[in-house]
């Protein structure tokens, strides 16, 4: 049975349908001018965006901090949430040789055992005399001199061909050793020698010379990077403002617990609950494979390229304590592999709010992938208890393991040629994958909330009728 439909301004009874509602479904419903329907398999939308709370303490899903550039969504923000947001500067701190220094570790060696200092220093140095002599060499058309790089950095005047090698190249061996290359291969889950280096220039702070010698002797800028500092909602954890986007939805028709069964792109509709519900565009917000899955009758081209998709699971300890947090920062960055985790944060040191008076809420992400056990959950306590984070096991009342299922997009060498491949299709059928698992990339909160607003002007802007393509 096919449900009545609104006509909108151009005359086409055909809806957009949106597929999922974290942010970027929620801000393509909030821009939408023309009709849509949203669904959304979970009992309440938001996504990666949502807060849990047990026994009084509050989990966003591992940090969730938000940085805002765009001028037009911090006014958005302003707008929902007066007086509701505190901003709060960053305390982010790498956690390496029993110390803890600043982040970025590259621009902030001070503090870490001398040797390393001088091992880091001598790399980055080392580095920078090599992509001099690989300059001078392209310069003059010729190859490099032999030994002008540390092993690994690649060759001649070529960009880096993955991740590794970026790092070799722009932080020279030390760094990398102690803290680009064992980091990285724990938070994406493969060696950084898989991934490509295209998705990092805005992530990771490429200090000049100056400020390496500087941060390496004390005497470091301020804060370096792409989040100095965030906002935060004082109350009820970040899913406070994700509720408030939601107040803005309207002309459309929200269904939740829902997931579709099928979109039929050759009829363009969706397949859902015996219901089918035609389209005039769909913005999949979904993860990608999970959209493809449901496509019969994908293109060989297409369905090749949906094969060669990557992505990475986390798994994740809530951890509530008694007492007040045992440490100052907001968040660690744990590099050595000798710790169960890579990266700690402790939500109250940003927001008191976020545990009962007294108490603290940490989130705890894991290096392995694998299902966590009572004994991998000790490992993490005494780890916890040595890096400063807690004050002891005994002081945990609970440790509740979590998952996320799509994590981190891989980056590796496929995924230019796949995700072009498919996009080109999708497209073509008014398909619009947007968001980080529906366009299936890395980024933030900001940039979600940007897309749907921009999905939804090309939507509003296309003329009535399928796309010839
Ligand atoms: C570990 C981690 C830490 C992060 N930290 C930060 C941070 O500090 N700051 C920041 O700005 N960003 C951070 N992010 C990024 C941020 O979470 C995302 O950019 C954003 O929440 C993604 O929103 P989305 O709507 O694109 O996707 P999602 O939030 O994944 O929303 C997709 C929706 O689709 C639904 N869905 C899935 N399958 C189906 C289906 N078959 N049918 C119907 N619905 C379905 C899901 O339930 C979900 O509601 C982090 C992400 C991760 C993983």
């Amino acid at each position: 049975m096919v449900k009545a439909l609104d006509l909108d301004v151009t005359g086409d009874a055909r809806k957009t349908v949106i597929l999922g509602g974290g942010l970027t479904g929620i801000s393509a419903a909030v821009h939408l001018r023309s009709p849509w329907v949203l669904l959304e398999k979970e009992a309440r939308l938001g996504g990666h965006a949502r807060t849990d709370e047990r026994e009084g303490y509050r989990f966003d899903k591992t940090g969730h901090w938000l940085h805002l550039r765009d001028p037009a969504v911090k006014q958005l923000v302003a707008d929902l949430l007066p007086g509701q947001m505190q901003a709060v500067a960053r305390k982010a701190r790498i956690f390496s040789h029993g110390v803890l220094t600043r982040y970025p570790f590259q621009a902030n060696l001070h503090g870490l055992p001398p040797d390393v200092i001088k091992e880091c220093l001598v790399g980055v140095v080392e580095a920078r005399i090599a992509e001099a002599r690989r300059a001078e060499a392209a310069q003059h058309g010729g190859a490099p001199a032999a030994g002008a790089g540390p092993a690994g950095a690649g060759s001649g005047d070529s960009p880096p061909t993955n991740f590794e090698e970026y790092c070799l190249r722009h932080f020279g061996a030390g760094i990398s050793k102690h803290f680009m290359i064992p980091y990285n291969e724990r938070i994406w889950g493969v060696p950084p020698r898989e991934i490509t280096a295209d998705w990092c220039q805005r992530f990771v702070p490429l200090p000049n010379l100056d400020q390496v010698i500087a941060g390496a002797v004390g005497a470091g800028p301020p804060e370096l990077g792409y989040n100095v500092s965030f906002l935060y909602p004082k109350q009820g954890g970040i899913e406070t403002f994700t509720r408030a986007l939601q107040t803005r939805m309207s002309g459309g028709d929200v269904r939740t617990a829902t997931s579709p069964d099928a979109i039929d792109w050759k009829r363009r509709e969706i397949v859902v609950g015996g219901e089918r519900i035609p389209y005039r565009a769909v913005v999949a917000t979904i993860p990608l494979p999970e959209l493809l899955r449901r496509m019969p009758e994908l293109p060989a081209s297409v369905a090749e390229a949906a094969s060669r998709l990557r992505c990475t699971t986390l798994r994740y300890l809530n951890v509530a304590t008694r007492s007040a947090p045992a440490a100052d920062w907001h968040w660690i960055y744990v590099p050595e592999r000798r710790y169960p985790f890579y990266r700690v944060g402790i939500f109250t040191n940003a927001m008191a709010s976020m545990a009962p008076p007294g108490g603290s809420s940490l989130y705890v992400e894991l290096a392995d992938r694998a299902p966590v056990t009572e004994s991998s959950v000790r490992d993490v306590l005494n780890g916890l208890t040595e890096a400063g984070a807690i004050r002891g096991p005994e002081d945990v009342v609970f440790a509740e393991p979590k998952e996320i299922q799509y994590a981190y997009v891989v980056f590796d060498h496929h995924y230019y040629a796949s995700t072009t491949e498919i996009f080109r299709f999708l497209e073509a059928n008014d398909i619009y994958p947007r968001g980080r698992y529906g366009a299936w990339t890395y980024n933030a909160m900001e940039d979600c909330v940007i897309a749907g607003r921009e999905v939804a002007a090309t939507i509003d802007a296309l003329p009535a009728g399928p796309k010839r393509s």
